[in-house]
């Protein structure tokens, strides 16, 4: 699906991405049931654009995300990144793919081995996808240090020795060690402080110019994504509900749901403050998601209608998908 009229490249294609999970049960351990955490998902990304997936807990994003990479194999639709389906490519070819394709997970911590120096978690980046020369390692290794923001002579320190923030820094260095194309940082600074998310998101800003990198962004924090997007898809609770470029996204919500996630970014000032939509209800089980609209069993604008007619992305105004049929 092309989203938006440009004369950019498309890096990312994905098509009708499914992933449902199965359940098992019974004496056998057969599957009984699936949960359905990605359910028909289309989007392109561009090259050199910062592309970000919102929702709440459990809408599928990162499971999106993981799927791209295929960190869990996709239960089915088509994944093509400049061109090549992703979903074809056998276990040496999709290794090789991962140069081009990097992730930063939320917990820096937990991706980087305890045991190993911060020099050796990146010179080994580089050694298994064989992106430098093993004589220009180290010296490669000081110098994506200091370009994260730490010092050279950091590079024989241990994990544990960094903080929270440096840790991440050190993830993104790893990640730019083998000459990403695409970058998907999965709530990549939720687990920091506030003032330090600012100095990551304004880093990896940084080095979107400096590497002409593209970001998918996956992140629950609005006021992260307000920060660093180009482009905004909402899902809730597996479907993409809205896409639209960041101003469309936050000046002129269209769909119930983003309009809700909005009212509840808290505005320092009277003039840019909404009037507070509170949903009611939990997020239905993706085992056994609401037929018709899945928001439906929250929407405060719901009508007979929408408990029955799936609902497809339209274009309501050049480049602003909306999922919802009272949205003309
Ligand atoms: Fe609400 Fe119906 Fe629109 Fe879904 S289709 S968002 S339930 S009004």
């Amino acid at each position: 699906m092309s989203v938006l009229k440009t004369k950019k490249k498309t890096l990312l294609e994905v098509k009708d991405l499914k992933q449902y999970f199965p359940i098992k049960g019974g004496l056998f351990g057969r599957t009984v049931n699936h949960v359905k955490a990605v359910d028909g998902v289309s989007f392109d990304i561009y090259e050199g654009e910062t592309v970000s997936i919102v929702g709440e807990s459990g809408c599928g994003k990162s499971t999106t995300g993981r799927a791209i990479l295929r960190l869990d194999e996709p239960t089915g639709g088509e994944i093509r990144f400049q061109g090549d389906d992703l979903l074809s490519l056998n276990k040496r070819q999709m290794r090789e793919k991962r140069k081009d394709l990097q992730v930063i997970f939320q917990d820096p911590y937990a991706s980087l081995n305890p045991r190993q120096t911060v020099g050796r978690i990146i010179e080994e980046a580089m050694e298994i996808l064989n992106t430098v020369p093993k004589k220009d390692r180290t010296n490669r290794t000081i110098e994506l240090l200091e370009q994260v923001g730490l010092r050279g002579d950091m590079i024989n320190r241990y994990p544990h020795e960094f903080s929270g923030g440096q840790r991440q820094r050190i993830g993104i260095a790893r990640a730019l060690a083998v000459n990403p194309k695409l970058l998907i940082c999965d709530e990549a600074v939720s687990a920091l402080d506030v003032s330090v998310q600012a100095q990551v998101l304004n880093l990896l800003k940084k080095l979107q110019k400096e590497y002409q990198l593209t970001y998918l962004f996956i992140s629950h924090d609005l006021g992260v994504v307000r920060h660093i997007s180009d482009r905004v898809i909402v899902m809730y609770l597996g479907n993409i509900v809205e896409i639209a470029n960041k101003k469309s996204l936050f000046d002129n919500p269209q769909h119930p749901y983003t309009r809700a996630l909005l009212s509840a970014i808290p505005e320092p000032t009277r003039k840019n403050r909404r009037e507070r939509m509170i949903l009611t209800g939990d997020v239905p089980s993706p085992i056994n998601p609401p037929s018709g609209c899945r928001f439906h069993t929250r929407c405060p604008m719901a009508t007979d209608a929408c408990r029955t007619n799936d609902q497809q992305l339209r274009e309501v105004e050049p480049g602003h998908f909306v999922a919802c049929h009272l949205i003309q």
